[in-house]
């Protein structure tokens, strides 16, 4: 289909673009096309139909970056780059802002100038933040974060929970298999604990018109959510949160597709959660708009649910 739109596609500057996981092919070929903006990318989106990318800085980069007031400078410079490369295509590219969550007070600032002053489309943030040191990790459900909740529920703009590998000291499982880290699985277990982290916190309660946008079908969360629920209800213990996690897929919760061109997972995610909660993305640089694009158009899906996914929901969640 023409007119596509994708919601995790990644750029670097010269600054991250080393800050990508160890194992990839082509590393070289990788880093050319996150620092590329305006043509190997623009000339994959016109070849295979995709109209407009919503770019995002790589992983895991800011967060990663332990020092809080270089993560602040950093996130800035990068926003800053991200805003020019937009007002250059505003035809082809919108973004999600960088942020600073080792110092909640700077991520909320630096939140509110990309969406009032860029026209940013809302945040993407890799994970748990390090902070002070690299043995640190700051999840998202953590109450310095609340200020910043409100503040997103107040903007009106999602936020997109992205893939990081776990700490080092939580990675005995994958010993002698390190071919499990990153996408193959790693990203999917880390990313899945941290998204039940946030529906498990309350914050959902306290700010019901949150909107969290989780990559890769969901990272297994919405496949899995009947189990989660069928034991939570029958624990006993006083816990912070309200509704089922099925509840919250269905009012605070988008998945794409990124990087996970299945057809059958892809229709379990529709069941579970509704066609209006469910977008295209293709994870470029790491897959290719080519595999993401031939996958989704051919796949048998209805054409009014291509039309909802490819690029209708997309318009409606970010007023395109
Ligand atoms: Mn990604």
């Amino acid at each position: 289909m023409l007119g596509k739109i994708g919601l995790e596609e990644h750029f670097a500057v010269e600054e991250t673009v080393g800050h990508i996981p160890a194992g990839l092919k082509n590393a070289e070929e990788r880093k050319k096309k996150l620092l590329d903006i305006f043509n190997m990318r623009v000339a994959e989106m016109d070849k295979y139909g995709m109209d407009l990318m919503i770019l995002s800085l790589n992983s895991p980069a800011i967060q990663e970056t332990y020092n809080a007031r270089e993560a602040v400078d950093l996130a800035r410079r990068c926003n800053d780059h991200l805003a020019e490369c937009i007002a250059r295509r505003p035809d082809r590219f919108r973004g999600f802002a960088a942020l600073p969550m080792q110092d909640p007070d700077a991520a909320i600032e630096e939140m509110e100038r990309c969406v009032k002053d860029y026209g940013f489309k809302g945040a993407l943030v890799n994970g748990y933040s390090q902070i002070g040191s690299p043995d640190t990790a700051v999840y998202l459900d953590d109450k310095r974060y609340w200020p910043f909740w409100a503040k997103m529920q107040e903007l009106d703009v999602p936020f997109y929970l992205h893939p990081r590998n776990p700490m080092k000291d939580q990675r005995k499982i994958y010993d002698g298999h390190p071919w499990l880290m990153a996408a193959a699985w790693a990203f999917t277990v880390e990313t899945a604990t941290h998204m039940l982290r946030l529906l498990c916190s309350g914050i959902f309660d306290e700010y019901p018109k949150l909107k969290l946008i989780v990559g890769h079908l969901g990272e297994c969360v919405p496949f899995h959510s009947w189990r989660t629920q069928n034991r939570l209800n029958r624990d006993p213990r006083p816990r912070p949160f309200k509704l089922t996690i099925q509840e919250y897929l269905k009012r605070n919760v988008y998945v794409t597709t990124s990087g996970f061109c299945s057809t059958p997972a892809l229709i379990n995610t529709i069941a579970e959660m509704g066609v209006e909660r469910v977008m295209f993305s293709t994870d470029y640089p790491f897959e290719t708009v080519e595999d993401a694009a031939t996958w989704f158009d051919n796949a048998e899906i209805p054409e009014d649910v291509r039309a909802k996914i490819g690029r209708d929901n997309a318009r409606a969640l970010f007023n395109l």
